[in-house]
């Protein structure tokens, strides 16, 4: 069994080890939030310790965080509390924002995958705007949003702000003030803590949408028993991602280095928002020509998890939306791979993975020649 090099962080992170100890922990006892008696209070307790870790990671106070079951939840809570009324969102969103606002007007990016600024600006004048949703790092380049001119732009006309932030935290430093959000979407599966547990942080504008209604749980915005376990998890994972920010930031941005050095020397591949500011965990690249299930496969043989752009849009025959939105050629978008790094990355890691792609370089060269 060869060992398995996990270069997939962005659809998943391996789970930290403290927060693994923290869910054990939690789950050691009977833990109800809501019940009085000693075990109920040891709960609340483990949650509200949580919610101080994740409004750290966004610049916020414990009282804007509402605990949810994962961004996807946190994007349909914002998203359809508008829904009766316009929204602008970028046309690389999630499909968790995409597909819960399917009249929304989606406005353009560039071909480097950036908001089109102008368009947004056009768009507000045009018509009056409850809602602007713009992700702050794209799930699929990496790149960097510009949320903090496409928030004031939708003060500026009368609108609100919401920001998925889901591939940005632990990524980039993150204050949600600073930024100008009103509503700001996370999850715990993508910072190293479980899956189905995300937050929802709050802005000042007073507005606190909720979709699961029937309990007063989460000061009555998010109804159900909490997920004491899960939140234990997401908390001491957010805890470890804003204590080791500048340390990860600094480890991917090399590692990125590397590896895009090292595949352009290899071949000519299109290496997507190459010069334009990324989160520094992220690669997605296109070998034109290939098939991005083909080279998938070759590399799963060899014990290698990457994706071929979103885990979400994997298994789908069409190309991805976000680089329909970048104009990405049909030739060029079938073979796409994403590389995405995070705390347990290492240098052998990417070697390893290098060593493999040349491999499948030199077969496709040795099928082409024959
Ligand atoms: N937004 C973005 C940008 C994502 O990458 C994901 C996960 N693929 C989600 C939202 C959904 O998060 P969750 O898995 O917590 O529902």
């Amino acid at each position: 069994m060869k060992a398995k090099t996990y270069l997939d962080y962005n659809a998943t992170t391996p789970i930290r080890s403290e927060a693994q100890s923290a869910i054990n922990d939690a789950l050691n006892a009977p833990h109800n939030a809501s019940s009085i008696h000693s075990h109920g209070r040891e709960g609340r307790k483990i949650i509200e310790t949580a919610r101080e870790h994740v409004a750290a990671l966004v610049g916020a106070t414990a009282n804007q965080i509402i605990f949810s079951s994962g961004a996807t939840e946190g994007n349909n809570t914002i998203l359809r509390h508008f829904e009766d009324e316009h929204i602008l969102v970028s046309a690389i969103e999630h499909p968790s924002v995409l597909e819960t606002v399917p009249n929304a007007q989606h406005i353009a990016v560039t071909s480097k995958g950036t908001l089109d600024l102008n368009a947004l600006e056009r768009a507000l004048k045009a018509k009056k705007t409850a809602l602007v949703s713009v992700m702050l790092a794209n799930n699929e380049t990496g790149v960097i949003q510009p949320v903090k001119e496409a928030a004031a732009l939708a003060h500026e006309h009368g609108a609100l702000f919401h920001c998925d932030a889901v591939q940005a935290a632990g990524r980039i430093p993150l204050n949600m003030a600073e930024y100008g959000i009103d509503f700001l979407t996370l999850s715990s599966h993508k910072i190293g803590g479980p899956q189905g547990v995300g937050a929802i942080a709050l802005g000042i504008c007073g507005i606190a949408p909720s979709l699961l209604r029937g309990g007063g749980q989460e000061r009555g915005m998010r109804a159900g028993t909490e997920n004491v376990a899960g939140i234990a998890g997401f908390g001491a994972a957010a805890k470890l991602a804003h204590e080791e920010l500048g340390h990860n930031q600094s480890k991917t941005a090399a590692l990125q280095k590397n590896l895009e050095t090292a595949l352009s020397n290899i071949k000519d591949i299109i290496i997507y928002g190459q010069n334009t500011r990324r989160i520094n965990n992220t690669t997605l690249f296109s070998l034109p020509g290939a098939s991005s299930e083909t080279l998938l496969m070759a590399l799963d043989l060899e014990g290698i998890a990457v994706s071929n752009g979103s885990a979400c849009s994997s298994g789908r025959i069409a190309p991805s939306h976000v680089l329909k939105a970048m104009n990405a050629s049909k030739e060029e978008s079938a073979g796409t791979l994403r590389i995405s790094t995070g705390w347990n990355t290492s240098q052998n890691d990417i070697d390893r993975f290098l060593e493999v792609w040349q491999n499948i370089i030199n077969r496709i060269k040795d099928k082409t020649n024959a």
